[in-house]
């Protein structure tokens, strides 16, 4: 292989390239080959306990430069990352199977966009003067938090090391960044780049394993805020974890969200959302519109158009610009797909693309686009993260609007229509965190973006993330006498 995935060690602590091969033995395997293209190992207690005391030995001094300062190092990290985009998105590419055509435009300049806007933003982050009664007065400080645990998916590993990293450190926090055992390469390449730009050692580690090193991280009490982008079942177990210790909690979680077409919309632009909204990534992307429902005026429509625009899907070799999708990220994900396509064919859901896995080396799923589903069925109620649409129907704005937030996530939602005061209404009437109108899945750091229900708790990017990334210290000045009873 050309490009040499393995790296110097399995994890980046202090400033440098730790190993500690006596923990367990993870390989990294290319998912469109099914190769493993590189062995790393678990975190021992050895290996966490390096990480939290070098992380909370230099956060102190982080924390009192300047934001000014600190911001400027993580401007330069971007810079950086800008520069090494090529040889970051082929890696990436490597460790999860993504498109090159993808990752080339989203992962390591979506990581360097959240770089950049926190630096900016480091030196902003200013309290407030609350003026009082008889001259007093009260004045509040925001100040870090301390250590910061980031837990990440698989799904867009450098994204999600920067949109942890990037507002944890620009408030004055360490962070300690446990990525998804399946794709655990590219946060070490962040780790090394921060470092390079000048941030001093320890105050980003990068430590490998499986999700008992993510307990042992969330459990520790010198850790003071944990932020976790995974599936619902790990979520409760973390929060849970971190309310014991009554830490800080940002929980980026699943998925189950809905996309409306109405009969007025524009239906090419309405199919364009759908495909982004479901075989982006191979369909794994947690804000995926999985439930389409489209108004029954329409739907044929819909269908034949969808059917038509399939014919574009290139699927192949995923290093090659030229292909659209590539794998599924492991054989245990290409499994679940299965599992939940059988399970569409058994409950009367009508097959109208894809469905069967593509034999070979490799995880390899086709776009799936399941027709005649109803709202009771498996595959509209569970999320899948692979690359199957449920397309529904619907005959009225309440129903729709009342089917769509049936369920228990609350992640994302979209409504494709040309009237403008239906598209905010429904808006209004969505229950979920991050809409759109007219489109799907933008994920610009200047957005908020995070769920409501059972997806989540908090926001990531934007001027939101620093409310979860510092805490406030309100200090009140008494300018005369305190008045006391006796
Ligand atoms: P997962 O929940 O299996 O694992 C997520 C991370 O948690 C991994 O790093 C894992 O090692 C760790 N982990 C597991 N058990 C743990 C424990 N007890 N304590 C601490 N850490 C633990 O999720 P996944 O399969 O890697 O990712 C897919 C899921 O993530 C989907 O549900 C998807 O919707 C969701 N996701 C959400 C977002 C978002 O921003 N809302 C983004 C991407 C993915």
């Amino acid at each position: 292989m050309p490009y040499d995935t393995q790296p110097p060690a399995s994890h980046f602590i202090n400033g440098r390239y730790v190993e500690d091969s006596a923990g367990d033995l993870i390989e990294v395997v290319y998912p469109a080959t099914g190769a493993v293209i590189a062995r790393i190992h678990a975190a021992t207690p050895a290996i966490i306990e390096e990480a939290i005391t070098s992380a909370r030995a230099a956060q102190a001094a982080w924390a009192a430069l300047s934001g000014t300062e600190r911001g400027r190092i993580l401007r330069r990290a971007s810079e950086i990352m800008r520069e090494r985009n090529h040889d970051l998105s082929v890696l990436e590419t490597f460790d999860t199977g993504k498109p090159y055509q993808e990752t080339s435009v989203v992962d390591a300049t979506s990581g360097a966009d959240a770089l950049e806007y926190y630096g900016g933003m480091a030196a902003t982050l200013t309290g407030e003067h609350i003026p009082l009664a008889g001259g007093d007065w009260a004045y509040t400080k925001r100040e870090a938090l301390g250590l910061c645990v980031g837990i990440g998916a698989w799904n867009y590993p450098t994204q999600i090391a920067c949109w942890k990293g990037a507002p944890a450190l620009a408030c004055g926090n360490a962070m300690i960044f446990k990525p998804s055992e399946t794709t655990p390469l590219c946060a070490l390449k962040v780790a090394e780049i921060l470092h390079e730009a000048g941030l001093p050692a320890g105050l980003y580690n990068v430590v490998q394993g499986m999700g008992a090193v993510g307990a042992a991280l969330v459990t520790d009490p010198r850790v003071d805020k944990v932020s976790l982008t995974g599936s619902v079942p790990t979520g409760r177990k973390v929060y849970a974890a971190a309310a014991d210790g009554m830490k800080h909690v940002t929980m980026e979680l699943g998925g189950k969200s809905p996309l409306l077409v109405f009969e007025d919309a524009d239906i090419d632009a309405a199919v364009s959302g759908a495909i982004l909204g479901n075989f982006y990534s191979t369909g794994q992307v947690c804000s995926n519109g999985t439930r389409v429902f489209v108004q029954n005026a329409v739907i044929e429509p819909f269908l034949a158009r969808l059917a038509e625009r399939l014919k574009g899907a290139v699927i192949g070799d995923p290093q090659d610009p030229a292909t659209n999708i590539g794998p599924m990220a492991s054989a245990r994900q290409l499994e679940i797909v299965e599992g939940y396509v059988a399970k569409g064919l058994e409950e009367g859901a009508r097959l109208v693309a894809g469905g069967t896995r593509i034999a070979g080396e490799g995880f390899w799923f086709p776009p799936t686009v399941f027709a005649d589903v109803t709202d009771d069925m498996t595959i509209a109620r569970e999320e899948i993260f692979g690359p199957v649409m449920s397309v529904l129907g619907f005959d009225t704005e309440d129903e729709a609007l009342r089917r769509a937030n049936d369920t228990p996530f609350g992640l994302a939602a979209g409504v494709f229509t040309r009237d403008l005061a239906r598209a905010h209404r429904v808006v209004d009437a969505f229950e979920a965190g991050t809409c759109y109108i007219n489109s799907y899945n933008d994920a610009p750091v200047e957005m908020p973006f995070g769920g409501v229900k059972m997806s989540g708790v908090g926001r990531e990017n934007a001027r939101a993330a620093i409310e979860h990334y510092s805490q406030l210290k309100s200090v009140y000045v008494r300018m005369g006498q305190p008045e006391a009873p006796f």
